[in-house]
Protein backbone atom coordinates (compact mmCIF):
# COMPACT_ATOMS: atom_id res chain seq x y z
CA UNK A 1 0.00 0.00 0.00
CA UNK A 2 1.24 3.70 -0.79
CA UNK A 3 1.59 6.31 2.03
CA UNK A 4 -1.23 8.20 0.85
CA UNK A 5 -3.66 4.79 1.60
CA UNK A 6 -2.30 4.01 4.16
CA UNK A 7 -3.00 7.22 6.06
CA UNK A 8 -6.84 7.14 4.53
CA UNK A 9 -7.16 3.55 6.09
CA UNK A 10 -5.92 4.52 9.02
CA UNK A 11 -7.93 7.55 9.31
CA UNK A 12 -10.65 6.58 8.84
CA UNK A 13 -10.08 3.76 11.30
CA UNK A 14 -9.41 6.17 14.12
CA UNK A 15 -12.30 8.34 12.93
CA UNK A 16 -15.03 6.88 15.72
CA UNK A 17 -12.66 6.81 18.40
CA UNK A 18 -11.85 11.07 17.67
CA UNK A 19 -8.20 10.23 17.43
CA UNK A 20 -5.81 12.66 15.84
CA UNK A 21 -2.94 10.68 13.85
CA UNK A 22 0.78 11.84 14.50
CA UNK A 23 2.84 10.16 11.04
CA UNK A 24 6.20 9.48 12.65
CA UNK A 25 8.06 10.03 10.45
CA UNK A 26 11.83 10.19 11.42
CA UNK A 27 14.63 8.59 9.71
CA UNK A 28 11.85 8.75 6.58
CA UNK A 29 13.38 11.60 4.31
CA UNK A 30 11.36 14.76 3.36
CA UNK A 31 9.82 13.15 0.17
CA UNK A 32 8.01 10.75 2.09
CA UNK A 33 6.87 13.74 4.14
CA UNK A 34 5.69 15.45 1.25
CA UNK A 35 3.42 12.29 0.11
CA UNK A 36 2.19 12.41 2.90
CA UNK A 37 1.37 15.53 3.31
CA UNK A 38 -0.39 15.32 0.11
CA UNK A 39 -2.97 13.08 1.30
CA UNK A 40 -3.81 15.61 3.86
CA UNK A 41 -1.80 14.84 7.09
CA UNK A 42 -0.40 17.93 8.66
CA UNK A 43 0.87 16.31 12.16
CA UNK A 44 4.40 14.69 11.87
CA UNK A 45 6.19 12.94 14.76
CA UNK A 46 10.46 13.38 14.41
CA UNK A 47 12.32 12.26 17.77
CA UNK A 48 15.62 13.86 17.20
CA UNK A 49 15.81 17.85 17.30
CA UNK A 50 19.01 18.04 14.73
CA UNK A 51 16.67 15.76 12.30
CA UNK A 52 13.63 18.09 12.85
CA UNK A 53 15.73 21.06 11.95
CA UNK A 54 16.75 19.53 8.90
CA UNK A 55 13.59 18.31 7.32
CA UNK A 56 11.35 21.96 8.61
CA UNK A 57 13.21 24.00 5.74
CA UNK A 58 12.46 21.53 2.94
CA UNK A 59 8.42 21.34 3.50
CA UNK A 60 5.33 23.51 3.82
CA UNK A 61 5.14 25.60 7.13
CA UNK A 62 1.54 24.31 7.37
CA UNK A 63 3.12 21.29 8.85
CA UNK A 64 2.74 20.65 12.80
CA UNK A 65 6.00 19.45 14.03
CA UNK A 66 5.72 16.90 17.38
CA UNK A 67 8.73 16.97 19.26
CA UNK A 68 8.54 13.17 20.43
CA UNK A 69 11.79 11.78 21.64
CA UNK A 70 13.57 12.62 24.41
CA UNK A 71 14.77 16.50 24.48
CA UNK A 72 17.79 17.89 26.12
CA UNK A 73 17.29 21.38 27.41
CA UNK A 74 20.24 22.56 25.17
CA UNK A 75 17.92 21.57 22.29
CA UNK A 76 14.84 23.44 23.76
CA UNK A 77 16.13 26.78 22.14
CA UNK A 78 16.26 25.33 18.50
CA UNK A 79 12.49 24.20 18.16
CA UNK A 80 10.48 26.72 20.57
CA UNK A 81 9.91 29.00 17.84
CA UNK A 82 7.31 26.51 15.77
CA UNK A 83 7.05 23.14 17.66
CA UNK A 84 3.44 22.21 17.53
CA UNK A 85 3.86 19.59 20.59
CA UNK A 86 6.41 18.58 22.90
CA UNK A 87 5.27 15.02 24.28
CA UNK A 88 8.40 14.17 26.39
CA UNK A 89 8.75 16.48 29.10
CA UNK A 90 9.65 14.42 31.61
CA UNK A 91 11.23 16.99 34.20
CA UNK A 92 10.26 20.08 35.94
CA UNK A 93 14.45 21.04 35.18
CA UNK A 94 12.75 20.66 30.98
CA UNK A 95 9.57 22.57 31.66
CA UNK A 96 11.51 25.46 33.19
CA UNK A 97 13.54 25.54 30.02
CA UNK A 98 10.39 25.18 27.99
CA UNK A 99 8.70 27.93 29.86
CA UNK A 100 11.84 30.37 29.50
CA UNK A 101 12.00 29.47 25.43
CA UNK A 102 8.27 29.88 25.17
CA UNK A 103 8.55 33.66 27.05
CA UNK A 104 11.53 34.43 24.55
CA UNK A 105 9.23 33.70 21.92
CA UNK A 106 6.06 35.59 23.43
CA UNK A 107 4.57 32.28 22.69
CA UNK A 108 2.74 29.49 24.97
CA UNK A 109 4.18 26.21 24.26
CA UNK A 110 2.01 23.16 24.22
CA UNK A 111 3.39 19.97 25.63
CA UNK A 112 2.35 16.66 27.20
CA UNK A 113 3.88 15.24 30.06
CA UNK A 114 5.65 11.54 29.57
CA UNK A 115 4.95 9.12 31.74
CA UNK A 116 7.02 5.86 32.07
CA UNK A 117 4.02 3.06 31.95
CA UNK A 118 6.02 0.26 30.75
CA UNK A 119 7.82 -2.05 32.96
CA UNK A 120 10.70 -1.90 31.04
CA UNK A 121 13.84 0.36 32.98
CA UNK A 122 14.76 1.49 29.32
CA UNK A 123 11.67 3.73 28.31
CA UNK A 124 12.12 7.82 29.23
CA UNK A 125 9.29 9.37 31.29
CA UNK A 126 8.20 10.61 34.23
CA UNK A 127 6.94 8.18 37.18
CA UNK A 128 3.17 8.90 37.57
CA UNK A 129 3.80 9.41 41.10
CA UNK A 130 6.01 12.18 40.42
CA UNK A 131 3.44 13.93 38.31
CA UNK A 132 1.19 13.41 41.04
CA UNK A 133 3.68 15.15 43.86
CA UNK A 134 4.25 18.00 41.10
CA UNK A 135 0.49 18.49 40.53
CA UNK A 136 -0.33 18.41 44.42
CA UNK A 137 2.46 21.02 45.22
CA UNK A 138 1.60 22.96 42.14
CA UNK A 139 4.75 22.80 40.70
CA UNK A 140 3.44 23.74 37.29
CA UNK A 141 1.38 26.80 37.85
CA UNK A 142 4.55 28.82 37.67
CA UNK A 143 5.09 28.12 34.07
CA UNK A 144 2.90 30.83 31.93
CA UNK A 145 4.74 29.76 28.86
CA UNK A 146 3.94 26.43 28.45
CA UNK A 147 0.79 24.63 28.50
CA UNK A 148 -0.05 20.93 29.77
CA UNK A 149 -2.21 19.06 27.29
CA UNK A 150 -1.93 15.37 28.89
CA UNK A 151 0.40 12.76 28.82
CA UNK A 152 2.02 10.60 26.06
CA UNK A 153 3.33 7.02 27.36
CA UNK A 154 4.79 4.16 25.42
CA UNK A 155 4.05 0.77 26.35
CA UNK A 156 6.32 -2.37 26.88
CA UNK A 157 7.65 -3.65 23.90
CA UNK A 158 6.42 -7.13 24.06
CA UNK A 159 3.11 -9.33 22.04
CA UNK A 160 2.20 -10.06 25.37
CA UNK A 161 -1.18 -7.99 24.56
CA UNK A 162 -2.91 -7.98 28.51
CA UNK A 163 0.35 -6.52 29.51
CA UNK A 164 0.34 -3.43 27.06
CA UNK A 165 -3.58 -3.16 27.62
CA UNK A 166 -2.70 -2.65 31.44
CA UNK A 167 -0.21 -0.23 31.12
CA UNK A 168 -2.50 1.81 28.98
CA UNK A 169 -5.20 1.52 31.60
CA UNK A 170 -2.64 2.84 33.98
CA UNK A 171 -2.19 5.98 32.28
CA UNK A 172 -5.56 6.79 31.15
CA UNK A 173 -6.24 6.57 34.93
CA UNK A 174 -3.98 9.30 35.78
CA UNK A 175 -5.63 11.22 33.05
CA UNK A 176 -8.93 10.54 34.33
CA UNK A 177 -7.81 11.41 38.04
CA UNK A 178 -6.11 15.15 36.48
CA UNK A 179 -9.21 15.55 34.54
CA UNK A 180 -11.61 15.48 37.69
CA UNK A 181 -8.66 16.86 40.28
CA UNK A 182 -6.67 19.24 38.85
CA UNK A 183 -7.32 22.69 37.07
CA UNK A 184 -5.03 25.56 36.40
CA UNK A 185 -4.34 28.20 34.01
CA UNK A 186 -1.97 26.14 32.00
CA UNK A 187 -3.44 22.53 32.06
CA UNK A 188 -6.13 21.37 29.44
CA UNK A 189 -5.99 17.71 29.45
CA UNK A 190 -7.36 17.35 26.22
CA UNK A 191 -4.83 14.77 24.58
CA UNK A 192 -3.65 10.82 26.23
CA UNK A 193 -1.23 10.05 23.37
CA UNK A 194 -0.48 7.00 23.32
CA UNK A 195 -0.11 3.73 20.80
CA UNK A 196 1.99 2.78 17.84
CA UNK A 197 1.63 1.13 15.01
CA UNK A 198 2.25 -2.26 16.58
CA UNK A 199 -0.40 -1.51 19.86
CA UNK A 200 -2.58 1.49 18.42
CA UNK A 201 -5.62 -0.47 18.15
CA UNK A 202 -5.20 -1.51 22.00
CA UNK A 203 -4.33 2.18 22.81
CA UNK A 204 -7.91 2.80 20.94
CA UNK A 205 -9.68 0.78 22.95
CA UNK A 206 -8.23 2.42 26.20
CA UNK A 207 -8.81 5.72 25.62
CA UNK A 208 -5.77 7.13 23.52
CA UNK A 209 -7.03 10.16 21.79
CA UNK A 210 -3.72 10.62 19.44
CA UNK A 211 -1.50 8.06 18.13
CA UNK A 212 1.77 8.12 16.85
CA UNK A 213 2.55 5.93 13.97
CA UNK A 214 5.79 5.48 11.83
CA UNK A 215 6.52 1.76 10.47
CA UNK A 216 3.06 1.22 9.55
CA UNK A 217 2.90 4.40 7.17
CA UNK A 218 6.52 5.05 5.66
CA UNK A 219 7.97 1.43 6.13
CA UNK A 220 10.51 -0.20 8.18
CA UNK A 221 13.35 2.13 9.27
CA UNK A 222 16.92 1.19 8.54
CA UNK A 223 17.82 1.92 12.43
CA UNK A 224 15.94 1.66 15.20
CA UNK A 225 16.25 4.62 18.19
C1 LIG B 1 9.46 5.76 16.63
C2 LIG B 1 8.43 6.18 17.59
C3 LIG B 1 7.07 5.93 17.35
C4 LIG B 1 6.56 5.18 16.13
O1 LIG B 1 6.93 3.86 16.17
P1 LIG B 1 6.36 2.78 15.08
O2 LIG B 1 6.48 1.50 15.78
O3 LIG B 1 7.23 2.91 13.90
O4 LIG B 1 4.96 3.17 14.79
C5 LIG B 1 6.15 6.37 18.28
N1 LIG B 1 6.53 7.03 19.38
C6 LIG B 1 7.82 7.29 19.66
C7 LIG B 1 8.16 8.03 20.90
C8 LIG B 1 8.82 6.88 18.78
O5 LIG B 1 10.10 7.15 19.05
Amino acid sequence: MSIAQTISQLLSEIKSYGATLIAVSKTHPAEAIQEALEAGQLDFGENKVQEMQDKKPLLSNKIHWHLIGHLQTNKVKYIAPYVHLIHSVDSLKLLEEINKEGKKNNRIIPCLLQVHIAQEETKFGADANDIRTWLGNRSLDAFEHVQIKGFMGMASFTTDEQKVRQEFKQLKQLFDECTKHYQSANTEWSSLCMGMSADYKIALEEGSTMIRVGSAIFGNRNYQI
